[in-house]
């Protein structure tokens, strides 16, 4: 069995040692005689699961104790309705950065519930940027500041975290969530879908400051509640186990490997690796600003995009997959997450060089 090196944007690689150890213990986990899949949420087996995660997350994050952590369903597309549900508590604005197509997202959904007061937007450079804060023109009566931590399509990170007061700062880090050290205190409400750097598609983690939880107005239905899930730890109706499970071995996995510090260097070394290269050909282009390029996801394209096809079956043929860039976009994307080990970067950069001497 040969493994490719998968650089998709999501569904994500996964540590391959994390899947040995999830089919090592599929039939039989830890001598229960069953597998995960199959145990009751309310067992004693499963509630071990469940507690050993959150506490490896919390311990891995740094999560202080006034913060919940959620695991939900319905990936990070329902955080973008359950947020205004549940943290407009009576007002009646919410402040949006506008950084790509999944901040887009994210404000359509808060149309819904209130005025979306667009704070700053990159639009102006096709989404190019991440706008400085001394460009965001916030509402000092908004109910919380939401922006996109990585916007995964575009290839643009915030390395810096907003100032918003006592206005709760929202973040959704759905792609790079575990990737780099974050102070969990400067935030209202963190989100992120699971399936980019922690797990299975459809779990999402929130991470949410005690105060916040329990002022929706009006009472929110009790699958979109966050209270109504923070009261019962996440186990309100059944969770999604065994993607909890599988998160769960991910943060033993980064717990095991010097844990986010250790991570942040090595997605450092991937990324430049990546862009020291693209700096030096004219053969391809990332339209980035450099201070705000992502280190999770480097769209880049080619000369000429009749290459393209090419360029994709060159790799394919050498192992590599999913390089082909967002259908909204055109070219390349490669989404280099904790999982892709820095020998797939080398792998894909080689290559590169190879088809820029032969097609340049
Ligand atoms: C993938 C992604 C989402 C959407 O996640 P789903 O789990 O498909 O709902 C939202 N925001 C960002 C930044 C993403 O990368």
């Amino acid at each position: 069995m040969s493994r490719v090196f998968n650089f998709s944007a999501g569904p994500a690689a996964l540590p391959e040692e994390v899947l040995k150890q999830a089919a090592d213990e599929m039939l039989d986990w830890h001598g229960s005689g069953q597998s995960v899949m199959e145990m009751s949420h309310r067992g004693k087996e499963f509630i071990s699961i469940a507690e050993g995660a959150e506490a490896d997350l919390r311990e891995l994050m740094g999560i202080p104790a006034n913060y919940k952590v959620l695991f939900l369903q319905g990936g990070a597309s329902l955080q973008f309705d359950m947020i205004p549900i549940n943290l407009l508590r009576g007002k009646t604005v919410a402040d949006y950065v506008n950084t790509g197509e999944w901040a887009k997202k994210a404000i359509k959904a808060a149309k819904v519930y209130t005025n979306v007061n667009v704070a700053a937007s990159a639009e102006d450079k096709s989404f190019t940027y991440a706008p400085s804060q001394s460009s965001w023109k916030l509402n000092k009566d908004a109910a919380y500041v939401h922006y996109t931590a990585n916007e995964t399509i575009g290839g643009v990170e915030f390395n810096w975290v907003p100032e918003t007061g006592d206005v709760p700062l929202v973040c959704d880090m759905s792609s790079n969530i575990l990737s780099r050290a974050v102070d969990v205190s400067k935030y209202g409400l963190i989100y992120a879908g699971a399936q980019k750097n922690i797990g299975p598609a459809g779990l999402a983690i929130v991470v949410v400051r005690d105060d916040l939880i329990g002022k929706a107005q009006p009472t929110p239905p009790a699958m979109l509640d966050y209270k109504v899930h923070a009261d019962a730890d996440s186990m309100y109706n059944t969770p999604p186990t065994y993607s909890i499970y599988i998160a769960g071995l991910v943060f033993q996995y980064l717990k095991r490997n010097g844990g986010i510090a250790a991570m942040e260097q090595k997605n450092i070394e991937k990324a430049n690796l990546l862009y020291n290269y693209l700096e030096t050909t004219e053969f391809y282009r990332n339209p980035v600003a450099k201070s705000d390029r992502s280190r999770m996801n480097v769209p880049f394209t080619l000369k000429d995009a009749a290459l393209d096809e090419e360029f994709l079956k060159g790799a394919k043929a050498r192992g590599m997959t999913q390089l082909k860039g967002h259908r909204s976009v055109g070219g390349m994307r490669a989404s280099i997450y904790n999982a892709m080990p820095v020998a797939g970067v080398q792998a894909l950069v080689e290559y590169m060089k190879e088809f820029a001497a032969t097609k340049g």
